[in-house]
Formats: structure tokens, sequence, C-alpha cells
């Protein structure tokens, strides 16, 4: 097998650091081998871009010129989309339905930033002297892009897109078990027309490369999608350098059924909401609070329809549940609901590995709810990034916030209820970043998005996303015909 080159300082070349195998998820088969990058890897492409960022070729774009750019990546990507599909779902597992959707969304995401990078307006503040004053933004320089490994193109393109438009040079660290999205992206980048250094693509081990990119001089923002810990410890580093970070780290996001919800919808979201992306997204719905007058019914149908989900193949069109991304994260998943039976709860339905064929192969492992359990216990309490549902209840609104608020996460949550006036008390009392009323899991690149807590800092998306990377400078324009007073 071929290894394969990664995008360093405008070069396609084999990187420095150590050469390894990724692998596909459902069957441990090869995807590709490839060299990682190397701290001198690292440091070249953050010295090249940010020499690129500042030739006239980029720094010198008009904004509806650089828009263009942005524009064509989007083009690109929905070009080479089924392709793209394919290979995220080599790359990761998750089904190819699902794929398909992350594909398009990265698509939607350059096209949003296109339009936000052209149609950004800098503003004319109320003078209060003999001069104009105007706020305009700068880009910040190089920006890290540091990404996990659950979603990956569009993890990728929510920071290269605003960081792009924003006028950076940007250099992205994709998981190093899910580089292939993130090089394809550099790929489309060139022959949109990026300048060559603009954009690297550096995968590796974060224990190796990560801090360096954190530490490196010339970087001026960080931005990061993975666990709360390691965010943590990259947040320490940043603020050696008084460097700004966005970090969008784990949840434990409560979805809470109310006794007048609609069941059905109910059922069918809270599913949707836990075990889609087999459970590994920062977002999962994994605390369900169900009212105790509607407790039982509610759970039956749960369990009934839990049990029924297709869990296989990624490359089937009616596979809801693929693998988990690795033979170790499943075991962490398993030592998690043993620790919920040591804790006392009951394990519903789920529990263990689906046996036989293409099952024995991957790190398949069935959707699973555990109910006897309270909001103190371990498994209510950490994030276990797989397809796990803890079953908890309530019995009025009161004990219901503390409980849902009780967390260390802040990231979403959702709400089933058909009382407006009730799901906009609740909706405003939970410490979360997001909020979803009689739906879960929707999301719109023009949205903003943001964790509190130990869920994250700083906001991603929305129309002034762009923002995030690019610094505010005011400029005071001066009016008199005379010299200052002062002076004489
Ligand atoms: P996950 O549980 O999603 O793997 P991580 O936080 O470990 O969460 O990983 C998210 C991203 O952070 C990956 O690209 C990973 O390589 C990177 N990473 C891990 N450790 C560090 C570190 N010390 N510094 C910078 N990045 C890191």
């Amino acid at each position: 097998m071929t290894v394969e080159p990664i995008l360093v300082a405008g070069e396609w070349r084999r990187g420095r650091g150590d050469v390894y195998a990724t692998r596909y998820p459902a069957d441990d088969t090869v995807n590709a081998e490839l060299a990682a990058a190397n701290v001198d890897d690292v440091n070249e492409a953050i010295e090249t871009a940010d020499a690129a960022r500042r030739r006239p070729e980029w720094a010198a774009l008009k904004p509806h010129e650089r828009a263009a750019v942005l524009y064509r990546i989007s083009a690109l990507i929905r070009e080479r989309a089924e392709e793209l599909a394919q290979l995220q779902r080599r790359d990761n597992g998750k089904p190819i339905t699902e794929t398909r959707a992350l594909v398009a969304s990265a698509a939607g995401t350059f096209q949003f930033f296109a339009a936000a990078c052209e149609t950004l307006e800098e503003t004319l503040t109320p003078p209060r002297g003999d001069y104009l004053t105007m706020s305009v933004h700068e880009p910040l320089g190089v920006v890290a892009a540091i990404t996990p490994w659950n979603s990956p193109i569009a993890s990728e393109a929510q920071k290269l897109a605003p960081a792009l438009a924003a006028g950076n040079g940007v250099v992205v660290k994709p998981a190093e078990v899910t580089p292939l999205l993130a090089l394809e992206l550099g790929r489309v980048c060139e022959r949109a027309g990026v300048p060559r250094g603009v954009v690297s693509i550096i995968p590796g081990k974060g224990s190796v490369i990560g801090d360096a990119i954190v530490k490196h001089p010339l970087v001026k923002k960080v931005s990061f999608t993975g666990g709360t810990s390691t965010g943590r410890a990259l947040a320490k580093l940043a603020a050696e350098k008084l460097m700004p970070v966005t970090l969008e780290l784990g949840g434990k996001s409560p979805t809470i059924v109310c006794e007048d919800a609609d069941l059905d919808h109910a059922v069918n979201g809270v599913l949707f909401g836990v075990f889609s992306s087999s459970g590994e997204s920062c977002i999962a719905g994994s605390r369900l609070f169900v009212h105790e007058s509607v407790r039982a019914p509610f759970l039956e149908r749960l369990v009934a329809k839990a049990s029924a989900l297709r869990v296989g193949d990624p490359a089937d069109v009616r596979t809801q549940m693929g693998p988990l991304i690795t033979s170790k994260h499943r075991e962490s998943i398993e030592r998690y609901v043993q620790l919920g039976r040591d804790e006392g709860g009951r394990v519903l339905c789920g529990g263990e590995r689906p046996q036989g064929g293409l099952y024995d192969r991957g790190w398949f492992y069935r959707p699973t709810v555990l109910d006897g359990l309270t909001n103190d216990a371990r498994i209510s309490r950490e994030e276990i990034f797989g397809p796990v549902l803890v079953a908890l209840s309530w019995r009025d609104e009161g004990d219901l916030l503390r409980q849902a608020n009780d967390s260390a996460f802040g990231l979403a949550a959702g709400i089933w209820t058909r009382d407006y006036k009730r799901a906009w008390r609740i909706a405003r009392a939970l410490e979360t970043g997001t909020v979803w009323i009689n739906t879960y899991k929707q999301f719109s690149i023009s949205t903003p998005f943001s964790g509190i807590k130990e869920s994250g800092v700083g906001v991603e998306k929305g129309r002034l996303g762009i923002l995030q990377y690019k610094h505010q400078k005011s400029l005071y324009w001066g009016l008199n015909d005379r010299p200052l007073g002062w002076a004489d």
C-alpha cells in the first residue's frame, strides 16, 4: 500500500512523523496508510501559512473575491459529494445516509460563509469630537483548527470556512483516526484557488504535535472541538500566550418529556437524539427525564423501538447505527455500562455487542437504555460518547430543572411538550447553549452554536461567526482644520 501524502506548507508530501494505517470501523480493513506530521512539519506549515496569508494573492482580495473562492469550494464539494460521503463512511464508519448529510452540510457551510464574507459590514460609530470613528475587523493571522473524529468533514468545514472567509492562514489538524476528509478538503481548497501555503492539513497524534501547534507564536487562535479534558489542557497553554480559543467540548444533554407531550413524536425524537451517530456526538441527548406519570408507557415504547433499530453495515441505506470508532472506544463504553450495572442500574435493552457476520469484525454495540439510577450516578454525570441512554424521572418543574441543570456540562437540551408557555419557561431556565423544542439535533449553519460550563467557550456558526476569526480595530479620522489645541 502506498503511503498517502499530506499537505504541508503548500506541498503534498510524506509527513515526517510515524507511518500509520487508518481503518474502517465496520470490519477493521485498512483505508489508507499515511505518514503523520511531526513537529518540524507543524512549524513549517505555520510559518508558510503566515507568509502566504500576508501575500497580496490572499491578503488583498476584496471580500467578494475571497467569497468567490469559498463559493468554488462549496461547488467542488457538491460535485464530489458521493465520493466524499463514501470516503467519510470508510473513515469513521457512520451510515452512508448520515455522511451524505454531513457532506451536504459542509458544502452549505462554505456557501454560507462566502455570503457572510461578501456581505459583512463594518461600522461607523457615533463620534464624540471632530473626528470620524469606525470599527473594522482584521484577520487574526494563522488559525489552528483541531478537529475530532466523529463528524470530520462537517467539523472541519465549520472552522475552515469562517477562518478563510476572515482572511487567515489555517492549519487543520484532524483526528489521527479520521484524516482522509480533511486531506480531501485540502485538495478542494487548492483547486478552488486558495493560494499555495495558506492551508495545511497536518494529521497526527494530538499528544505528539498538539502542543507545538498551540504554543507556536504565529498561531493566533485555536478553534478546537473534542473532549473536555483535552480542551482544558489546550486552554491552559493558550492562556500563557493570552491567545483566544474557541472550544466546543463535551455534553451530557437532558431530553425532557412532559406528561402532555405527543409521545410518538417524543419517542422518535429521543431515539434520534441519543442513538443517531451511535451516540458518538457531543450533543447526544443522553439523559432522559420523563415525567413520572407517563414514565412506564413511554419507556415501554422507547425500549421496543430502540431494540428494533437497525445496527449494521454503514454502506446500507437502511442502517441507522454503524459501528463505534475503535475497539478501544467500544471497551470504554462497555466499562460505563458495567459501571451503571454496578451502581444499581437495570439494562432495559442493549448492554451488549451484537453477534455474528459483520458484527464480529467491526466495533458494533447495541443501543442501550438503563433505568433504576439517579442523576447522581457516574453514568448520569460523565460523557460516555456512545449509544447509552440513562432514563431518569421528574415530578414537578422545580425538581426537573434542579436535576437537568445539575451537570458539569451545558451544551444542549430537548423539551417535548404541547404547552408552549411551559416550553418557554423550561427552555429559558436550562443552563445550556442550545435547546430544541419538539425536535432534536437539528442544525442550521445560520444559527449560532455554543456551550457553557464545561461544554465550551465561544460561539461557532451564524452570520457573525466570521468575527470569531478576526480582531476588532478602531479607526479615528481627524476632521479638524486647525492643529490640536493642547500643544499650543
Ligand atoms: P476525542 O474524544 O474526540 O478523541 P480529543 O479531545 O482527544 O477527543 O481529540 C480531539 C482532537 O484533539 C483530535 O484531533 C486530537 O488529536 C486532538 N488532541 C488530542 N490531544 C491534544 C493535545 N494535547 N493538544 C492538541 N490537540 C490534541
